[in-house]
């Protein structure tokens, strides 16, 4: 991994924490409103920190699952009701 501002490699690996020792994790926007509330499926965050100009640049520890469900959609991610109508839509739509 280089740094994105200026091309070092001399980054320095961490975590992103709050005061009270608790680790900041990322979740999928579409995460349900319960598991939001608890972090339950918090994906991990890596933070690497330049040592030569300061930037922070993060990364995502996606899982299994996460790879599948997103990497279905091309591009630019579809919204929760596109997602959901696409799910549900008849695989043999068009062809009666
Ligand atoms: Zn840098």
């Amino acid at each position: 991994m280089k740094c994105a501002a200026c091309g070092s490699t001399a980054l320095v690996e961490g975590k992103l924490g709050g005061g009270d020792a608790s680790l900041t994790g990322f979740q999928p926007g579409d995460t349900p409103w319960l598991k939001r509330a608890f972090a339950f499926g918090n994906r991990e965050i890596v933070a690497y920190a330049c040592l030569h100009c300061n930037l922070l640049q993060l990364t995502v520890q996606f899982t299994e699952d996460d790879l599948q469900r997103y990497q279905q959609f091309e591009g630019e991610q579809p919204n929760v009701l596109e997602r959901i109508n696409s799910a549900l839509e008849p695989k043999d739509k068009g062809t009666k």
